[in-house]
């Protein structure tokens, strides 16, 4: 095993920027460890612009023939293709949707390790070893291989592609990967954005969040006046966006945003480990819920046990009052 592949992943015709960052760290792990690097492309892409990830460290540029990359089963064909011929010691990916599922398809296929979410590859005594966040950032794990092969999804965008980059251009082979029956009986039909309206909740100097203990979606414009009256936005936890109460735009934690607000106000959210992840960080947690033993009290820093439909209401009017 020898080399280190990065997928380089085509988004709406040009590459991901986090894939070109990863193509130019992976450059400096290749040279640390003293092993090439190459990039897989899976897609239409025309052969001056995959020559030019030579700019971004790419020593050979492997090209898949074909289509529906869209999706992961035929990357994860592509890939398992190229691994056979070229036995590479390391494959990183950059997280995306398809990358991410791609990349632990692809380690089931090779019988590989797999770290996902790492932030840092380092080289140590001949090994890669990748720092990867955990407990909500709050620590940093090492992880190395014990598999002849490892896979690496690093977290979206964590390292930043240079601006403009000079190099030669990296040599290219074109492959057609072996497809498996299944890998072909899905394609995507078409795209769609979601729609993004309001404030961004990342932005917001202070955030009003919302839980099921609003009781209904029409009872959220308790938190939007109180988060008007503050200048600030609405939150939601995912029990209240799986509801379809509200936008999962709007959704702190785990499987939503993270958020350091200066100020958060839990309005009936009971402050699951998944949710606290998404908001822990911020400066002053007010936490209002009508039972004491809620463990968001556990971490706010000001806590009111209490009916949110009769705190809420008085905490806008005093809010307002107070200019
Ligand atoms: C893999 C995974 C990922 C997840 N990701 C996320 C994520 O990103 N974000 C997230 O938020 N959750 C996430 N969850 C879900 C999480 O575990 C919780 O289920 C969710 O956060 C609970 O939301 P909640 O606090 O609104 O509801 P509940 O837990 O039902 O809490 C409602 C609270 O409202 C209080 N209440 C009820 N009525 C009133 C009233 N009248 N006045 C005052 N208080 C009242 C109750 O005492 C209770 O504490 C995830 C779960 C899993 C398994």
């Amino acid at each position: 095993m020898a080399g280190i592949l990065v997928f380089a992943e085509l988004q709406g015709g040009a590459f991901a920027t986090g894939s070109l960052g990863l193509l130019e760290e992976a450059e400096r792990l290749g040279q640390a460890l003293g092993e090439p690097v190459h990039a897989l492309v899976c897609g239409d892409v025309d052969g001056s612009q995959a020559a030019a990830l030579g700019r971004h460290g790419a020593t050979v540029v492997h090209v898949a023939a074909g289509g529906g990359y869209g999706l992961a089963q035929p990357i994860v064909d592509a890939v398992a293709t190229l691994q056979a011929a070229e036995s590479f010691r390391y494959l990183l990916f950059g997280a995306s949707i398809a990358a991410s599922d791609a990349a632990a398809g692809a380690a089931v296929r090779l019988d590989a390790g797999l770290v996902i979410d790492a932030v840092e590859l380092a080289a140590d005594g001949g090994e890669l070893v990748t720092r990867r966040a955990g407990l909500g950032d709050s620590v940093l794990a090492h992880c190395a291989f014990t598999t002849p092969v490892g896979v690496v999804v690093v977290r979206a965008n964590a390292f930043a592609a240079a601006e403009d980059r000079s190099g030669p251009d990296a040599e290219l082979r074109t492959f057609a990967p072996e497809f498996r029956t299944f890998s072909t009986a899905a394609r995507i039909s078409g795209h769609e954005e979601a729609e993004q309206s309001g404030v961004d909740i990342g932005e917001a100097d202070v955030l009003v969040g919302g839980g099921r203990g609003l009781g209904k979606a029409e009872n959220f414009a308790l938190c939007e006046a109180l988060a008007a009256a503050l200048g600030g936005a609405v939150a939601a936890t995912r029990a209240v966006v799986d509801a379809g109460w509200y936008p999962y735009s709007s959704q702190v934690g785990q499987t939503g945003k993270m958020v350091s607000p200066r100020c958060y106000i839990a309005v009936g959210i009971s402050g699951a480990i998944q949710h606290k992840v998404g908001m822990q960080s911020s400066g002053l947690i007010v936490a209002i819920n009508k039972d004491a033993n809620a463990p968001i009290f556990d971490f706010a820093d000001f806590g009111v046990v209490g009916d949110l439909h009769a705190i809420v209401p008085k905490l806008t009017e005093l809010v307002k009052a107070r200019g």
